[in-house]
């Protein structure tokens, strides 16, 4: 049994999701499958494995997993379940790619879909769980997908091994059809249960006009005119990243210092009779909705992350928090007598950092959490009053021809807006502030796309494969990827030589350098150098390569505008000192030509040798939390690669010596190896039809020329072939992580 503190009992009574205990239990115990919906913030996440443990599911030899597609979500969760039971974080523990807590005694444990996913390549039959959960399943990641296709096998398996097993799928939105009535997933649709949840009606206010520039801009206005205005109640703020939530966070501190101890009572009854007049303006147009259809949306597909991918962009908390830059904020006159109390959230932001979102803010203070769509489903925080939503999302897009992938800031989906919307009618009726006109909200596609139709699948395909699913196609996807998709995905893998040759189109098998790369936690084509590295003891550098080639954005960005003369002059002493760091981590002779790749060589080195410090980061212009990330990968890389051949016996050496002029002929045909369908040939000459085309590169799959970045290692040599890592559409089509190929190497 559990021994929980009287005020967290008292609070989970208050959940819905406890009214049903019953029927959810007695569902769980009659069916193998079971779909949970219910409302965000109804109890789900936090109660449901707490059901499980008390009805016993733990108590044997199996326990009970839990998977989120976000690794906030595994972690902030699996404490607060530890805390609500009080129980230690030894028996409710998480697991995310590279950390976790768990132990011999763990009970309950949150994992990425992506951790699960690993497990059941070691144990397809998952023996060590009794039951698991697959939590939001409405955002329809990847991972998600596979695991519920994979687990709708698993769990029959199990049955009939007499080693019985349960699945329950959790959504946040009623729109599980492509699950349940999916026949070749459930042959027999699972019993949905829905929670009833408790909503206040939510007015919904569109602006008149949508602005297409500055939306963060008008974010920041419209926030200071509700903390202005209207009575009391938390605000969250909509954004699509990293960079623009400390940006809008800045300006709001400066707007309205907080400092404890300032607490101004009453100061919002002194503010009441405009609260009518701001009604007023704002409704003008069109009169409040009194109540959004709460049950009929479902929220985006995540990419881990990727919202605050190309961060660095100034990413810094508080690193310039003493500049007066925006100078649209003039108008805002700092007002202490009003605090507000200013939290950023996203993905990557550290857990006690998160954390501070859930406890009560500062007596006499309101709250105003900023933050990317996390805040849409996966976290709910208590006391919003007040949504002000711009709208839109920051996704990856790939073209799936030619891989060639950007950011872009898109309008969201009526369903995510209205999801967003929710969240301000929690504990009591609430407002939404929609940042464009209606028109533009039914111009908005209805749901966004599962994540598996927008993506390449290569990485999934070699998964698939070495689980022995051979004909990918067959595979019981919720949602199945397009043809296209898959075939483009076997033929990558089949000339990386990760399945045998064919014939049967669509069905290679997969080969034995397939499955040593199957078991590397990178995507084929750096698993396929990591299989490669033993050659002429080049292992330690690819890894390091490798490390660091998969994680984004390691050196900061100096290129951001600077908000006043004194900052603009520090920016430019760093770029200066950057760019001369380049040079010398790029090497000299031989090694130059691994361009962009010797580039990152050497910074890893360089900064381990220096023993991975913040103050070596920020002198050199690394960003600190890239390199931390880098050096764990290259200790789960070197795991990985002396597990599959532990004769090599390769180790994380902190002062590696820089490759020889030899090695360093290997790692390029190396990283050829594994980046062969990214070859680029220079524009000759008498090719230059168009000036557009000088110093231009030729790719196989696109019409348009790509360019080598002015940053790059390589930019002024222009070697005739180079391979590089992607490209990325910014203000040209610039090739990334770029190294040179010599001409007699071309197949
Ligand atoms: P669901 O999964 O249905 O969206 P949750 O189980 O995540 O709901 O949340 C239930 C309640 O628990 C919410 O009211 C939420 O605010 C609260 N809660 C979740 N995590 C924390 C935390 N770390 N601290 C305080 N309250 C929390
Ligand atoms: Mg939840």
């Amino acid at each position: 049994s559990v021994d929980r503190l009287p005020e967290m009992q008292e609070a989970r009574l208050r959940l819905p999701v406890l009214a049903e205990e019953q029927v959810i239990m007695e569902a769980v115990r009659e069916n193998s499958f079971v779909v949970l919906c219910g409302e965000t913030g109804s109890g789900k996440t936090t109660q449901v494995p707490q059901f499980l443990y008390e009805a016993g599911y733990a108590s044997g030899t199996g326990i009970i997993g839990v998977t989120e597609p976000r690794r906030v979500a595994a972690v902030s969760m699996s404490h607060r379940v530890a805390k609500e039971m009080n129980l230690s974080t030894r028996v409710v523990s998480y697991q995310i790619r590279y950390e976790g807590n768990v132990t011999c005694d763990t009970k309950i444990k949150f994992m990425t879909d992506g951790v699960l996913l690993k497990e059941i390549q070691k144990d397809f039959l998952l023996q060590r769980y009794s039951v698991i959960i697959i939590d939001e399943a409405h955002e329809r990641s990847v991972y998600t997908d596979i695991l519920i296709g994979l687990l709708s096998r698993i769990v029959p398996l199990r049955n009939k091994k007499g080693l019985p097993m349960k699945l329950i799928v959790m959504s946040a939105t009623l729109r599980v059809e492509d699950f349940t009535e999916n026949r070749k997933l459930f042959p027999t649709p699972p019993p949905v249960i829905k929670v009833e949840a408790r909503q206040f009606p939510v007015s919904v206010h569109f602006n008149k006009r949508t602005p297409l520039e500055d939306y963060t801009g008008e974010v920041f206005h419209k926030t200071c005119k509700i903390h202005r205005m209207l009575p009391p109640g938390g605000i969250l703020v909509f954004l699509t990243g990293q960079a623009e939530v400390h940006s809008v966070c800045r300006r709001l501190r400066r707007a309205f210092p907080f400092k404890r101890g300032n607490t101004a009572s009453g100061m919002f009854l002194k503010k009441y009779y405009y609260y009518y007049l701001f009604t007023f303006f704002t409704q003008s147009l069109h009169s409040s909705l009194p109540r959004i259809d709460l049950d009929n949306y479902s929220a985006l597909p995540v990419d881990e992350g990727d919202e605050d991918r190309l961060a660095g962009i100034d990413d810094e908390e508080g690193s310039d928090l003493e500049l007066g830059d925006d100078a649209a904020d003039t108008e805002e006159k700092a007002d202490p007598s009003l605090p507000l109390y200013v939290l950023p959230l996203y993905s990557l932001l550290a857990p006690e950092q998160q954390a501070k979102v859930f406890r009560p803010p500062p007596h006499g203070a309101r709250l105003c959490v900023v933050a990317t769509n996390v805040a849409e489903t996966s976290l709910t925080i208590p006391g919003i009053k007040y949504v002000v939503d711009c709208g839109r999302v920051k996704k990856r897009f790939y073209d799936r021809v030619t891989g060639v992938s950007s950011f872009k800031v898109s309008w969201t989906s009526q369903a995510s807006a209205n999801q967003r919307a929710g969240r301000a009618g929690r504990t009591e009726p609430g407002h939404c502030y929609r940042l464009y006109s209606s028109a533009v909200f039914g111009d908005f596609s209805l749901f966004s796309e599962a994540e598996i139709t927008r993506r390449p699948v290569e990485d999934l395909v070699l998964q698939m494969k070495d689980l022995n699913i051979d004909k990918v196609v067959n595979f019981p996807f919720p949602t199945t990827p397009s043809a296209e998709a898959l075939v483009a995905a076997e033929q990558l893998l089949v000339s990386l030589g990760a399945l045998e040759e064919p014939p049967p189109r669509l069905s290679c098998p997969i080969s034995p350098l397939g499955r040593a790369m199957a078991s590397f936690p990178v995507s084929p084509r750096y698993a396929k150098m990591l299989a490669l590295g033993k050659q002429q003891d080049c292992l330690p550098y690819v890894i390091a390569v490798v490390a660091a080639m998969t994680v984004r954005e390691i050196f900061e960005d100096l290129d951001r505008p600077a908000g006043s003369e004194d900052e603009s002059s520090k920016l430019a002493q760093r770029r200066a000192r950057l760019a001369q760091m380049r040079r010398l981590w790029a090497g000299q002779g031989a090694s130059l030509l691994l361009g962009d790749l010797m580039v990152l060589l050497g910074a890893v080195g360089a900064c381990e040798f220096a023993g991975c410090t913040l103050k070596f980061c920020e002198e050199n212009g690394l960003r600190y939390k890239a390199m931390l990330e880098i050096r764990r990968l290259r200790g789960q890389l070197t795991n990985a690669v002396n597990s599959v051949c532990p004769e090599v016996g390769v180790f994380v050496d902190c002062k590696m010596a820089p490759p020889t002029e030899s090695q360093v002929v290997c790692l390029r045909q190396i990283v050829l190896a594994g980046l062969g369908d990214h070859l680029a040939r220079r524009v000759q000459q008498e090719e230059l039809l168009d000036s557009k085309w000088r110093n231009g590169y030729k790719t196989p799959l696109l019409d348009e020329p790509v360019y080598i970045h002015p940053s790059s290692a390589l930019f002024k040599t222009l070697p005739q072939f180079v391979v590089y890592q992607e490209v990325l559409e910014t203000t040209k089509m610039y090739m990334r992580g770029v190294s040179a190929v010599e001409p007699e190497w071309v197949p």
